[in-house]
């Protein structure tokens, strides 16, 4: 879609500090990190929510989660991590290009929840 920004970030159009990435695919941190290391995990193809994922879309995300997790868990050490999806203006989604958000976690105060 031409005027997502998260198509826009698959298609390099606008840069992302990706941390993962295959054919279906795409993991790059959040621009406000809410902890350190928020990321952020989308599908290639552009669909708005969670309404829209074929089982084999949501498939295609859920099988790169682990390694990005773990990634994220060597790189950052947190204590624990949280998985987030928003659907619906109404739940807080601001973008709509599906995603869930990977927010590591550091105990008290560290700035979620
Ligand atoms: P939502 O509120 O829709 O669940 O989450 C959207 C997320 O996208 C927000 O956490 C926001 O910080 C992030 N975001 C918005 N624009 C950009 C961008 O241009 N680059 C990156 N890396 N993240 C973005
Ligand atoms: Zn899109």
């Amino acid at each position: 879609m031409s005027n997502c920004i998260f198509c826009k970030i698959v298609n390099g159009e606008i840069p992302a500090a990706k941390v993962f990435e295959d054919e279906h695919v795409v993991a790059f941190m959040d621009i406000s990190q809410v902890t350190k290391g928020h990321t952020l995990v989308i599908p290639k193809v552009h669909k708005e929510n969670l309404y829209e994922l074929t089982p084999e879309i949501a498939g295609n995300i859920f099988k790169a989660v682990p390694a990005i997790a773990n990634a994220l868990k060597t790189e950052f050490e947190p204590a624990g991590l949280n998985i987030v999806n928003n659907n619906g203006e109404q739940a807080g989604q601001t973008v709509f290009h599906f995603h869930i958000h990977l927010i590591p976690r550091y105990g008290k105060g560290d700035g979620f929840g």
